[in-house]
C-alpha cells in the first residue's frame, strides 16, 4: 500500500521503521515481501547518488507497482538529497516518491533551516513527507567501504538546536548524529543514547538513525528504546550480495537465475532479521 513518510511512521509508533535503499527491483521486492510477511510497515529508498546510475526514472513505476501490491504501508524515499539537488527532488516528487530526505547538515544552521523549509513546502504540496538532518553522519551514503574512523569526531546533535530546527522547518522526521556512520565500521561505534533521549524529550517528530550496518543488536534495541523511530540500513545489503557472489563463483550449469533466486532469499533473511530487531 502506497504511503507517505508520516503514514508509515504512524503505522507503528512503538518500533523503528526499517528504511532500505535498493538498487533494483529484486531488492525492492525483498523489502515488500518481508514487510507483508511480518506485518510491518517499511520504507524503500533510493540514495540520491544512485538516482541516475540505476535509472530511477525508469525504475520508479515498477517500484510503485510493487508498493501498491503490498498489504503493508510502504513509502518510496529519496535518501540524502543535497541542497544542490532540488531538480532531482522535484523529479522524484513528479515520479511519485512519497518521502524526501533533504540533507543540509553540512550547511551552517540557518542555511540548513532555509533549504529544509523550502523542500518541506514543495514536498508537502505533493503529499510527500520530509526528513531533515541536523549534525552530520560521518561517511558517504551509499558508499560501501567508506570506513568510519571519523564517526566520533562528528559532534552529536544538540537538543536545543533540534527543537529550533524542527519548529522552523516543519519536517516530518529528523536524522540526528548519535555516533553512527555510513558504510562498514572499522571499529565499533559509540552510540550516545543520552543524545537520543535528550532530542526526543524536546521534539515530537520521529528520530532517524543512519548507518545501522555493523551496530550491535543490543545497541540497535537500546537506540529504539531511547526513541529512534526510523533506521536506515543499506551497506549490509551490499555486503550480503557480495558474499553471495564470492560464495558462488561456480554457478550450477551457469544458472544465473538460480543464483539470483538465492540472492533474493539471502536479502529477505537479512531484511527480516533487521525488521525484527527494529521492534526494540
Ligand atoms: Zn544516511
Amino acid at each position: 500500500m502506497r504511503a507517505n513518510l508520516n503514514q508509515v511512521l504512524l503505522a507503528n509508533t512503538q518500533a523503528a521503521i526499517g528504511s532500505f535503499n535498493v538498487l533494483d527491483l529484486d531488492m525492492a521486492q525483498a523489502v515488500a515481501n518481508r514487510a507483508d510477511h511480518l506485518g510491518l510497515p517499511a520504507i524503500i529508498g533510493i540514495a540520491s547518488r544512485h538516482f541516475d546510475v540505476i535509472k530511477a526514472p525508469l525504475l520508479t513505476p515498477s517500484l510503485l507497482a510493487i508498493i501498491d501490491a503490498a498489504e503493508q504501508p510502504i513509502a518510496l524515499h529519496l535518501d540524502h538529497a543535497g541542497p544542490d539537488q532540488l531538480d532531482m527532488i522535484r523529479q522524484a516528487l513528479e515520479l511519485g516518491f512519497t518521502s524526501i530526505m533533504i540533507d543540509g547538515s553540512q550547511l551552517p544552521f540557518a542555511e540548513n533551516i532555509a533549504i529544509t523549509k523550502q523542500v518541506v513546502e514543495l514536498a508537502h504540496s505533493y503529499g510527500a513527507g520530509v526528513e531533515g538532518e541536523l549534525g552530520a553522519v560521518a561517511g558517504e551514503e551509499g558508499v560501501a567501504d567508506t570506513g568510519s574512523e571519523s564517526a566520533e569526531e562528528i559532534p552529536y546533535t544538540q537538543a536545543d538546536e533540534a527543537k529550533e530546527f524542527v519548529s522552523h522547518t516543519g519536517i516530518d522526521a529528523l536524522a540526528i548524529a548519535v555516533g553512527t556512520a555510513h558504510g562498514i565500521y572499522t571499529q565499533s561505534p559509540h552510540i550516545s543514547f543520552e543524545t537520543i533521549r535528550d532530542v526526543k524529550s524536546v521534539t515530537d517528530v520521529p528520530l532517524v538513525m543512519h548507518g545501522a550496518t555493523g551496530v550491535t543488536d543490543d545497541d540497535i534495541r537500546a537506540s529504539v528504546n531511547s526513541g529512534i523511530r526510523k533506521i536506515n540500513f543499506f551497506s549490509g545489503l551490499l555486503q550480503c550480495a557480495m558474499d553471495q557472489v564470492r560464495g558462488h563463483n561456480e554457478c550450477d550449469n551457469n544458472d544465473y537465475l538460480a543464483f539470483k533466486a538465492r540472492q533474493t532469499v539471502a536479502w529477505q533473511d537479512l531484511i527480516e532479521e533487521q525488521m525484527l530487531l527494529y521492534k526494540g
